[in-house]
């Protein structure tokens, strides 16, 4: 853990206030920093978190196992280089209570929590369009009016409900990963179930294997996993980024995914030959992190590089199993690497060479029903005493719509986005005024690391407000051209990879009636970030801004 200081706790507000300048929803990594930044604007802030504390995903996600897939040196904030100069982290990938410390040591050392209502769900926020100003409330009946409203709900916040007919008649113990209960689940000795193959549950899977009494693992999507290659941080590694970091962040800020890989190439995979290709992919495999798909620069277009790196990886797959038709179930085949979320494992194609582990592959043997005393497929019944749903989140669109929010003339964001999410840049829509959500769907968001990509978000949006309250403006509304343009624009980009090959959560595919469009922006953080500041510097290109006082528009 940390050798940071330890400030004294900051408590959370202890009224909600009538009125503020600016309401953030949401008090993860992307809310703490937006009160932290908006501070620094002289207005007035108030914020709803819907857990009993900061932290968003790290709050939820207490899952065994469940660590960052970006190393810690990059999850980490940057606009603090006190903060920077305190915190240690100890593990190249930190676990989630040493991030949800972190969070909460944020939260204290800055005292974040001071204009922050927990346990408080929003439900509504409504935007009046005579008085300019939006009404958020939360489920417990609390209201506050506000000019600026800011989302911060993050991209995968939403479990999916796990609609398996029977559940309600389960006599043993049932979980979601994403819901991890706090008071901590006991599954030692026990009976336990897997449902799902995602990052989550191969987190989770090698932890619970170590002391279930059996543990089954019900897959219906193979996935690409590679190792982590996690351990201590080495002191190298942080010297390596500490010494001169107004450098490294530049050189990160400047890179498509807001990470610097050691694998990283300009080279496609044919510029290589065929033995370096393969020395290549062996050096990624034991560096660990995302270096596969830094191997070549065409891994994510090409479909013969994509083959050339899955086949790597199913080689491994086969060295790693002991059982070949377990292999052969745990080898990723209908969808190219990448395309769905890449997992970074410990040691889990190891777990499955358990004898307490086995796998089901449900498309050979769907699954029936939960019965009272476990899980029955079209073969067997499962005895369980634990059922774990690692079965994903409706992804970046779940946790905007649910807030319930109406724009002008009661237009719904439901109804506005019941077609797919257009947002112009994944920051504002038409018809929803002031309103911005932070690494919202069409911006980079969960194709970077988060931390760089919610700090440029924040750092934005407060520096919108600053120069429209400059200029005596105070509404600012996304136009539907512009808005449809970078809609189009982000299908076109995606449509020049691999991605939309894949039946994945970024396409909306894992939400059933969902329309499937690739979610986020594939451009990469570099382009991205140039382009809303040129958007800025041309007086806010492709936005409505206008002066309730004056009315006319800027
Ligand atoms: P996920 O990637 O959506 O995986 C859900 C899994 O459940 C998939 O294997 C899916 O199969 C399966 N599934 C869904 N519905 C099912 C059903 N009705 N019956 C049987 N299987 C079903 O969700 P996740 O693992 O929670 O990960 C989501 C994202 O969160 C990740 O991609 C990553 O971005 C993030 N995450 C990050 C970390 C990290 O930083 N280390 C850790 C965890 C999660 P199909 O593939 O066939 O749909």
């Amino acid at each position: 853990m940390s050798t940071a200081r330890k400030f004294p706790r900051s408590a959370p507000a202890s009224s909600v206030p009538a009125h503020a300048d600016i309401v953030v929803i949401g008090a993860g990594f992307g809310g703490l920093y937006a009160h932290w930044r908006f501070r620094q604007l002289g207005m007035s802030i108030f914020g709803f978190e819907q857990g009993s504390d900061v932290g968003g995903t790290w709050y939820w996600n207490r899952y065994p196992g469940a660590r960052c897939d970006v190393e810690s040196v990059d999850y980490t904030y940057t606009f603090s280089r006190e903060l920077l100069d305190e915190w240690t982290w100890s593990e190249r990938f930190s676990t989630q209570p040493e991030i949800l410390e972190y969070a909460s040591y944020v939260a204290d050392k800055f005292d974040l929590r001071r204009d922050i209502a927990f346990e408080a769900k929003v439900v509504s926020a409504k935007y009046d369009e005579a008085a300019n100003l939006w009404t958020v409330r939360t489920a417990k009946g609390d209201e506050i009016t506000c000019h600026w409203l800011v989302t911060t709900v993050g991209c995968l916040s939403v479990p999916k409900d796990p609609e398996f007919e029977g559940l309600d008649s389960f006599k043993g113990q049932w979980v979601q990963t994403g819901a991890w209960p706090k008071e901590g689940v006991d599954w030692s000795g026990k009976n336990v179930l897997v449902i799902g193959t995602g990052s989550s549950a191969v987190q989770t899977i090698p932890v619970v294997a170590e002391t279930a009494g059996h543990l089954t693992v019900f897959q219906r999507t193979a996935n690409f996993s590679v190792p982590a290659g996690n351990g201590p941080l080495p002191e190298h590694r942080r010297e390596e980024v500490f010494a001169d970091y107004p450098a490294y962040l530049e050189r990160l800020k400047n890179t498509r995914g807001g990470q610097l890989w050691e694998m990283q190439t300009d080279k496609v995979a044919a510029e290589f030959s065929e033995e370096e290709q393969q020395q290549r992919l062996r050096q990624a495999w034991e560096l660990g992190r995302w270096n596969i798909q830094g191997c070549f620069r065409d891994i994510m277009q090409n479909e013969d590089t994509n083959r050339l790196a899955a086949e790597f990886v199913h080689a491994r797959i086969r060295e790693t199993v002991k059982d070949p038709v377990t292999a052969e179930k745990l080898m990723p085949k209908n969808h190219p690497l990448g395309s769905k979320r890449m997992c970074l494992d410990t040691d889990y194609f190891e777990t499955f060479n358990r004898p307490n582990v086995d796998l089901v592959d449900i498309n050979e043997e769907p699954i029936v029903r939960i019965t009272e005393t476990g899980l029955q497929t079209s073969l067997k019944e499962y005895p369980a005493d634990l059922i774990i749903f690692a079965i994903g989140f409706d992804a970046m669109t779940g946790p905007i719509v649910n807030l319930g929010i109406e724009g002008r003339g009661g237009l719904s964001l439901k109804q506005a986005w019941s077609e797919g999410p257009e947002s112009y840049l994944g920051l504002a829509m038409p018809g929803f005024p002031n309103l911005f959500t932070v690494n919202g769907p069409s911006s980079p968001s969960v194709l970077t690391n988060m931390i760089v990509s919610l700090e440029h978000h924040v750092g934005w949006i407060a520096e919108c407000i600053q120069t429209l309250r400059e200029k005596g403006i105070d509404r600012i509304e996304a136009t539907r051209d512009a808005t449809h343009a970078w809609a189009e624009h982000t299908e076109e980009v995606a449509g020049y990879t691999l991605f939309p090959k894949a039946n994945s959560w970024y396409m909306g595919a894992n939400v059933p009636g969902k329309p499937q469009l690739f979610l986020a922006y594939l451009g990469g953080f570099d382009n991205y970030a140039a382009r809303c500041d040129a958007i800025a510097a041309n007086n806010f290109e492709g936005f409505d801004l206008a002066s309730s006082k004056v009315e006319e528009t800027a």
